[in-house]
């Protein structure tokens, strides 16, 4: 099994370094061949418009779509989240849309630079310490997507913060950035039942 990480731009390294500590082979991905020798993709943090031009640019849009439509496992993290969705609360941007969300880019507010929460996540004993920068939450999810997370704003309102579609995950924070593995190892479960 080797789990592949979109190397276009972001914080990849940090996911193969998770990947790693579970003893989990990784590998780049910047081409569709690349692409052709991974069961499974990783889309770090970073920025979703150069993710998406970048990924446009390699010709691995299309084939990213029909790969994870097809079943092959995903996980996308802040960027990443955003890049899988279907939709952006504002202007368009090359999105797989293999996620059937509605997000909100940078959705903490332009002052909130990044901060740190714990959440209980649906399926883990202990609360997941989320670090959050310049994140998007979920503004708005289909009928497949279970919500796994969510965060309360000032407000009262519920935003989804970690969701689940079939054998896709998307978090709006960085599990890569911490010690904790259990994100990954979802991911790792989910490739092993492909
Ligand atoms: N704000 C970035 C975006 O909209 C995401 C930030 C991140 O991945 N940490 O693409």
């Amino acid at each position: 099994m080797t789990i592949g990480v979109l190397a276009l731009q972001g914080d990849f390294r940090e996911h193969r370094a998770m990947l790693e500590r579970l003893g989990v082979d990784s590998a780049e991905v910047r081409t569709p061949e690349d692409l052709g020798h991974v069961d499974a993709i990783v889309i770090p943090g970073g920025e979703s418009t150069t993710i998406g031009r970048l990924a446009t640019m390699y010709g691995l849009i299309e084939p990213l779509r029909q790969r994870i439509s097809d079943g092959m496992p995903a996980f996308g993290t802040c960027a990443g989240m955003i890049f899988l969705a279907s939709n952006t609360v504002g202007p368009d941007q090359p999105q797989l849309g293999v996620l059937d969300a509605t997000v909100e880019r940078n959705a903490f507010g332009r002052q909130v630079d990044s901060f740190e929460a714990d959440l209980d996540v649906t399926g883990l004993d202990d609360p997941v310490h989320a670090v959050f920068i310049r994140a998007p939450w979920i503004h708005k999810v289909g009928g497949d997507v279970q919500v796994l997370a969510s965060v309360t704003d000032d407000e009262g309102h519920e935003h989804p913060v970690f969701v689940r579609q079939g054998r896709i995950l998307a978090s709006s924070f960085h599990p890569e950035l911490t010690d904790d593995t259990r994100l990954h190892q979802m991911l790792i479960e989910l490739t092993q039942e492909a």
